[in-house]
């Protein structure tokens, strides 16, 4: 996950670099497009085919309409069909995944990780949103993620010669014992999980024992176990320092804004978790850097 001057897309493809961004930003927002669609349909169990509908009148949009951000800009934010109005948060999840791809495009530069990548935030996105609506993280989701993250981190080393990944870069930690790279890389995929999603169920046990609730969904922990083995356990100890983070300080706030003081409401803490991972994922090793630089 290094800057390198040959990921420039520019030096790839001799194609100017603000074509690619504007190529990623297009097929970010397409990616938004469909996230809409697993958002609303996956919690609900219903099947992703056929593509967007009216979530009110269940009018099939006409392709001209699915463009993604113009297509609610030229229906004025209403259904062609029942004149309902759509929602904004559609073509604003559309146009917050296109710029999470830009960032991403801008860190991770044209390389074989892009894809890899780009598959996380998307990932992540869709579990922020579900879990904002209806205080799940699915299976479907944090299953298949988890099999990818593993499978990327036992295929990559074998197929690159160059490490994508934060938590091997070092040539200390590299050689270590002799075993083949795809064995170290997955002995610390393994080990980020454990960082990650052991760490929330942990945390989830204690607090059962001592207030006698359930404080953390096991959604939480399936999640992290998939972002643990992903981005490693650096960049996951920093994941959970941030959703914690913020999750205390908005959680404080709902919690002061409401009229009747309800310390047992529950926070969707994977939305927390989410944002922290894409921004562990994008500026991880940069915020890890500075602190140690600074601090140690
Ligand atoms: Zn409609």
């Amino acid at each position: 996950m290094d800057h390198t001057s040959t990921s420039s897309f520019e030096a790839v493809l001799g194609i100017p670099e603000f074509v690619g961004y504007i190529f990623v930003f297009i097929l970010g927002a397409c990616i938004g497009s469909f996230l809409n669609v697993v958002i609303y349909r996956v919690p609900n169990e219903l099947s992703l085919l056929p593509g967007s509908a009216c979530p009110n009148c269940k009018a099939h949009i006409r392709f001209y309409n699915n463009i993604p951000i113009l297509g609610w800009l030229m229906l004025g934010g209403k259904c062609n069909d029942c004149k309902q109005a759509i929602a904004w948060r559609y073509p604003a999840v559309e146009l917050l995944t296109a710029l999470v791809f830009i960032l991403t495009f801008w860190h991770v530069g044209l390389t074989p990780f892009l894809p890899v990548a780009l598959v996380f935030v998307a990932a992540m996105l869709a579990l922020i949103f579900i879990d904002r609506d209806h205080m799940i993280l699915p299976n479907v989701i944090t299953y298949p993620l988890l099999i990818f993250a593993l499978a990327v981190r036992i295929i990559f080393p074998i197929v690159f010669t160059e490490s994508y990944f934060s938590d091997i870069s070092s040539p200390a930690t590299m050689p270590m014992f002799g075993y083949p790279p795809w064995v170290m890389s997955l002995i610390a995929a393994l080990f980020g999980a454990i960082v990650g999603g052991g760490s929330l169920w942990l945390v989830g046990a204690i607090w059962k024992l001592l207030r006698g609730v359930d404080a953390m969904g096991l959604g939480d922990v399936k999640m992290m176990f998939a972002v643990g083995a992903l981005l490693g356990w650096r960049l996951t100890v920093l994941t959970i320092f941030l959703g914690a983070f913020t999750g205390a300080l908005i959680g404080s706030v709902v919690v002061m804004r409401q009229k009747e003081k309800d310390l047992q409401t529950q926070i969707p803490f994977g939305i927390f978790l989410g944002i922290g991972s894409i921004v562990s994922l994008l500026f991880g090793d940069r915020i890890i850097g500075w602190y140690l630089e600074r601090f140690m």
